[in-house]
């Protein structure tokens, strides 16, 4: 799966993407994961990527012209197959499901404000959706943007080695996260006298037992109201 990351800052992307999980699939080229500088796509001296609003107001605002550009560049050949995504505070919330849904699509390319956002003819005519990670406002786009990239590339088969640790997850059910986990040692000692100990059951070797447990303690969350 390609992803395609249009920001201001690409290098803040640098550290996190060359770790763990995600670097192993980019080596096995089950990801193939691209940032492009914004900047590359402006056209004056000074490079800018933003101006004052129409209407007044505080702050700057991200043109339209560089993303425009940008995405032209990228060379799209199959739209049904590529999802193009404005990362913003005022977009439809991200979960478990939304994650799944994107895995679908071969590419999705990350759309990253600044600023006090992103002029708003980048969200009708270049973006497919606009998804925010939750009711708060972040600096820019990079955060939630890498946020997007995780969930969806671990619902990319290969991408993280036990399939079935993907089913058992929290969310993977809607509305039912994890049962707790524990590892050694089974009894921990923070101070004398004082014991931290892993329930009896898990200790137990009783397969049927430990799954009855587990099914116990995962939680039910109340179900979401349809927006
Ligand atoms: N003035 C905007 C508003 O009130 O909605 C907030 C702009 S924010 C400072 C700058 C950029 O950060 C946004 O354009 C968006 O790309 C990103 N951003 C901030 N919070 C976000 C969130 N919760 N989810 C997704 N993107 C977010």
């Amino acid at each position: 799966m390609r992803f395609d990351i249009i920001t201001i800052f690409p290098r803040m992307f640098d550290n996190y993407l060359s770790e763990s999980i995600i670097k192993r699939a980019r080596k096995r080229r089950l990801l193939d994961i691209r940032m492009h500088d914004l900047r590359t796509w402006t056209t004056d001296r000074h490079r800018s990527v933003d101006d004052r609003p129409f209407g007044g107001g505080p702050g700057m605002v991200m043109m339209v012209g560089p993303f425009h550009r940008a995405l032209k560049s990228l060379r799209i050949r199959d739209r049904r197959k590529t999802r193009v995504i404005l990362l913003s505070a005022k977009g439809k919330t991200f979960s478990h499901r939304e994650a799944v849904r994107l895995s679908k699509y071969r590419r999705i390319v990350l759309l990253c404000g600044r600023y006090e956002g992103v002029d708003e003819r980048v969200a009708r005519h270049l973006a497919d959706e606009e998804i925010s990670i939750g009711e708060y406002v972040l600096t820019g786009g990079e955060l939630p943007a890498l946020v997007v990239l995780d969930a969806v590339a671990r619902q990319v088969p290969g991408v993280i080695g036990k399939a079935v640790s993907l089913q058992e997850e929290s969310h993977a059910t809607e509305g039912v996260t994890e049962y707790p986990q524990y590892t050694r040692p089974a009894d921990y000692s923070p101070a004398k006298g004082q014991h931290w100990r892993v329930p009896q059951v898990l200790l137990s070797g009783n397969h049927s037992k430990i799954a009855e447990w587990r099914a116990r303690k995962s939680r039910h969350l109340p179900k979401k109201k349809a927006k």
